[in-house]
């Protein structure tokens, strides 16, 4: 009797499990049709991938890759092992205002085509693995800040763009590290002219007063990371931070997607 008991209670479980096989199937089977009308694609050049989010080996090959040897305070690459050297030229020329930036990648080939996939061409599909990457360019940075804040833009530009390519890279990065972060932490006050062609004193200008800390959402003792897309000559990183440190913020790093190697 006991025994029966037992294999009814053995065969209750085995129904169950089997049940539970059954009731997944559905997103299984989903997955599968979904992967059949359609099939993971690289994200550079549409070529058949095995997981979506990925590029196919050939684009990845292309991808300019910052690995080390590189700048510890610009995060810019070395152009060849000067043998322990930590820190570059430009860095000592002009020391930044944040503590310290890494990239992803130089601004360049696949690179550069994914940013302007982002920014210009709505490909929002982009969001998820570039973040994914920035996470873990950015790892260090990461454990030594508790707060991102994306690099913001110009009402008037957000309103032609609809979006702001550095809040949704940085919304992706705290959703997959479980920082906190404030888009509105930071606001862009001034709309600036482009920064191409000015000098180095003629881009602080351009950008002088264009940030202001929003107070309802205080950065007073933070350490923050600044999220941006690129991470050109500097200058619009240099007057956010600084405009954050002068709220409060504990200390200031930058992380971005690719940077702009700047000339020795
Ligand atoms: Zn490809």
């Amino acid at each position: 009797m006991r025994s029966q008991q037992e294999h009814q209670v053995q065969g209750y479980d085995a129904d169950k499990s089997l049940m539970r096989r059954w009731l997944s199937a559905p997103r299984y089977w989903g997955h599968a049709l979904v992967d059949l009308i359609y099939p993971p694609s690289c994200l550079m050049c549409g070529a058949g991938v095995g997981a979506e989010g990925g590029l196919c080996a050939a684009c990845w090959r292309d991808v300019p890759f910052i690995e080390k040897p590189y700048c510890q305070r610009l995060g810019t690459p070395f152009p060849f092992d000067h043998g322990g050297e930590l820190v570059s030229p430009q860095a000592i020329a002009h020391p930044p205002v944040f503590a310290q930036a890494r990239a992803v990648a130089r601004y360049e080939g696949p690179a550069r085509a994914l940013v302007h996939g982002l920014k210009y061409s709505d490909r929002h599909d982009l969001v998820q693995p570039m973040a994914a990457w920035m996470a873990r360019a950015g790892t260090e940075l990461l454990s030594q800040s508790d707060l991102l804040v994306p690099v913001p833009l110009h009402w008037t530009r957000l309103f032609r763009r609809r979006f702001n390519q550095a809040a949704l890279l940085a919304e992706a990065i705290a959703a997959q590290s479980g920082h906190e972060v404030a888009a509105r932490a930071l606001k862009r006050v001034k709309r600036t002219r482009p920064q191409f062609g000015l000098s180095r004193n003629e881009r602080a200008h351009n950008l002088q007063g264009a940030f202001r800390p929003d107070p309802a959402f205080p950065v007073l003792g933070r350490s923050v990371l600044l999220i941006d897309d690129v991470f050109t000559t500097g200058a619009t990183a240099n007057a956010a931070a600084a405009r954050l440190l002068r709220a409060g913020a504990a200390s200031v790093s930058l992380l971005t997607f690719a940077c702009v190697a700047q000339a020795p």
